[in-house]
């Protein structure tokens, strides 16, 4: 028989329980018991769930209350020294406060999951970090489980990935010295999952899909090694990535199976099948865990089928990786276009497709013939889909040449012209877009959603609140002017919803981070847009100033990467699609009056593949994007860009081949270092390096900002720099807002004075 198992359920439950759960514990409505029982429930339901669909082992561990490396560095109890919580504080306020801080103690660090929009908790090492067995939460769930009568499979996340995705805290110590005693550690609670007669435990590795530095394959033989024994089965799993440049050393691995994502890397099958040892399970990701299309059920057994005939019952059945990156059930979309239903799957009906084929492997495809034959015809409709398929979108990327990415002269000519025309001062101020998003506006905008409120009166709130945050931005003295987003409550739904080509979800939430959850939109067909999306706003923002404007769009790459894209193309043409939509919306914008317009990519960077072998290729289209949605415009006509995050270093290059005149980035927590790169590399464009943290309400110092204007102007030239905050606006209030941008405003005034 061949078996099917999940590597892990979404946790949040199918109406965002776990949410409510958390933020009502957080705003003590409920008492901790109450939170445990709730939590305990949505575990059994997933649990139950699972069984139902006929999945042979269920996975026990993958549950959390905030992230599932937390409940790793809890039960090794490897809590950062820093957080000295006296006797009082029970081990669930010791979880939180690693996770969100405490008064005298920020929280630990959070950083995105490999290229997923999951965040993970950030272990802290130093030499004094001891490994214990310090909590029975895990052990206590697989007796939870069994009681139910589920057969558990146990969850961890492997010890040199635990150690990897963690940092140290303290100088010249490596992280991998504290390898020996993670063992140990493991070694126990192996052992102790054994005794409650637990047959698999899948142990997580994913680090082994990135380029990984050799002292840390080193490890892992070594430490493989070292935890086999009378402990339970290992299923060493991998995901997100290729690992058959490690085929050879994971086949000889002293553990029971290996688990490869045949979703993102199909090709390395083969060399896995080739002498596959006989004493292994080979488990085959072979649903997608990362996106929302439903199988090619045929496709998929045929490749199974091969691996049958040379594995036999060696061979199981899974989901590429966990499902936590997938929502969980389709069936709750009741206003959903019912074609565009017709081609989903989240992750009940995920694993009904692995069910369905281990059916198929262990009883014959006539077996599976009605379910084959569904599939089938979901993939004919989307093929011939008039939804999807538009010929003028095709025809028209068709067209395409050289010429559509190109600006008609280079950078400096441009410079020179902008100059003319905008008669800026030097150190020109501007911030990056939005505004902040008071109750006020929350509350007009959904009673528009919900039709309590007519077009016009929406027109007319939406207008007043654009009217003050102009005369604000007149009042503070800033130079370049923004309409502030109001309208928008997604910087990618709100476009999004504008395009032919998206479709939207009621409840296809995905977790992002402890109770936060995300709905990205679902790219599904050739991108089109019927008419101008922001022309109006803009223009009406602009008609009430003679300080130029912004327009304000998110780009291509950012689209794309926050969104459930299409599989049944390259994302490189859904990105070119996207573009030329944006590339319409630019020219329309300067059509009417604006001679500045900004294009969002705060996601170029994660758009990055795990392996730099394939970062050119990524690079390549994603700057052509970029380029081809700004590059329809007058050399007047100023490009700005905005992207939020450190670490440049390794892509310069292609950010200088966006060739957008301004960029903005994020500088002042990482205390301008970041321009380090752009100096290094000798950025030829103009650069706006935020010079206050918006992340909090903190009041920064004229002088703050003045020290890091200056050490900026060591560097570049002052006709280069921009001065602006770090990011978007939405979250602070207004009082602090006026009040830091009043004093950014006048840290470049008296520096201007100083030229
Ligand atoms: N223009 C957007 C804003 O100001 C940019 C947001 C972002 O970079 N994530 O909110
Ligand atoms: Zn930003």
């Amino acid at each position: 028989m061949i078996l099917t198992h999940n590597l892990g359920f979404p946790r949040i439950g199918a109406r965002r329980e776990l949410k409510q759960a958390l933020e009502s514990f957080w705003r003590q409505d409920i008492d901790e018991q109450q939170l445990q029982d709730r939590a305990k429930a949505i575990r059994e339901e997933n649990w139950l769930l699972q069984k139902r669909i006929g999945i042979d082992l269920i996975p026990v561990g993958d549950f959390s209350l905030y992230d599932h490396m937390l409940n790793m560095t809890t039960l090794l109890g490897a809590i950062p020294a820093r957080f000295d919580l006296g006797q009082q504080a029970t081990p669930l306020d010791a979880y939180f406060a690693m996770a969100r801080g405490t008064p005298n103690q920020p929280a630990m660090e959070m950083t995105k999951w490999f290229n997923t929009n999951y965040h993970y908790i950030v272990p802290e090492f130093d030499r004094q970090t001891q490994f214990t067995v310090a909590s029975t939460q895990l052990f206590d769930e697989i007796a939870e489980a069994q009681a139910l009568g589920i057969s558990p499979k146990v969850v961890l996340v492997g010890p040199l990935t635990y150690l990897f995705l963690g940092k140290e805290t303290e100088a010249n110590f490596h992280r991998l010295d504290l390898l020996p005693h993670l063992l140990s550690a493991y070694r126990t609670i192996l052992a102790r999952i054994a005794a409650l007669d637990v047959q698999w435990v899948q142990i997580d590795e994913p680090i082994l899909a990135l380029d990984l530095e050799e002292i840390w394959l080193e490890k892992l033989s070594e430490a493989y090694s070292s935890l086999q024994g009378n402990g339970p089965r290992l299923l060493l799993t991998t995901y997100f990535d290729a690992v058959d440049d490690h085929a050879e050393r994971l086949k000889a691995l002293a553990v029971d199976g290996l688990h490869i994502d045949l979703c993102r890397a199909p090709h390395q099958l083969d060399r896995f099948l080739t002498d596959y040892p006989v004493d292994k399970i080979l488990s085959l990701g072979i649903i997608d865990g990362r996106n929302v299309w439903r199988a090619d059920l045929s496709q998929a057994l045929k490749t199974l089928t091969t691996a049958q005939s040379m594995l036999g019952d060696r061979l199981w059945v899974a989901p590429s990786c966990s499902l936590l990156h997938c929502p969980v059930d389709l069936d709750l979309e009741t206003q959903l276009d019912p074609e565009i239903k017709s081609w989903l799957a989240f992750s009940v009906q995920k694993l009904n497709e692995i069910t369905i084929l281990a059916r198929g492997l262990n009883q014959g495809k006539a077996a599976i013939q009605s379910s084959l034959e569904s599939s089938a015809q979901a993939k004919q409709t989307r093929l011939n889909s008039k939804r999807i398929h538009n010929p003028v979108v095709q025809a028209r990327l068709k067209r395409l040449t050289q010429r559509d990415s190109q600006r008609h002269q280079p950078f400096p000519q441009r410079q020179l012209l902008q100059q003319q025309h905008f008669q800026l001062p030097l150190l020109p101020t501007t911030t990056i877009g939005s505004f902040p998003q008071t109750p006020e506006i929350r509350k007009v905008r959904a009673a528009f959603r919900k039709g309590q409120l007519s077009h016009l009166d929406y027109l007319e709130a939406m207008r007043a609140e654009i009217r003050e945050i102009i005369k604000k931005q007149e009042e503070i003295g800033l130079d370049v002017f923004v309409h502030g987003e109001a309208e928008r409550n997604d910087m990618v739904e709100y476009f999004g919803e504008q395009l032919w080509g998206y479709a939207f979800t009621d409840h296809g939430w995905v977790q992002s981070y402890g109770s936060r959850c995300v709905k990205p939109p679902i790219l599904y067909g050739d991108i089109y847009r019927p008419e101008a999306m922001t022309v109006n706003w803009i223009s009406y923002a602009q008609s009430l100033t003679h300080k130029p404007v912004k327009g304000m769009l998110t780009g291509p790459v950012t689209m794309l990467m926050w969104s459930f894209v299409r599989d049944d193309q390259p994302y490189s043409e859904t990105a070119l699609q996207l573009a030329l939509a944006i590339r319409d919306e630019v020219i329309d914008l300067e059509q009417a009056g604006i001679g500045m317009i900004q294009i969002d990519e705060p996601a170029f960077r994660e758009g990055l593949p795990l392996k730099r072998s394939a970062w050119d290729e990524y690079l390549q289209w994603a700057v052509r994007a970029f380029r081809i949605a700004s590059a329809g415009v007058k050399d007047e006509t100023q490009i700005h860009t905005h992207m939020c995050y450190s670490e440049f270093n390794d892509i310069l290059p292609a950010i200088a081949a966006m060739d957008a005149d301004v960029i903005t980035i994020e500088t002042s927590r990482s205390r301008m270092e970041l321009l380090d790169a752009f100096v290094r590399f000798a950025y030829p464009n103009e650069i706006g390096p935020g010079v206050y943290d918006i992340h909090s309400p903190r009041i920064p110092d004229t002088h703050e900002m003045l020290m890091l204007l200056e050490k900026a102007l060591q560097h570049i030239q002052p006709r280069q720099l921009w001065v602006n905050p770090d990011c978007g606006l939405k979250t602070r209030g207004w009082p602090e807002t006026q009040a830091a941008l009043k004093k950014m405003v006048h840290a470049a005034r008296i520096l201007r004075e100083r030229l």
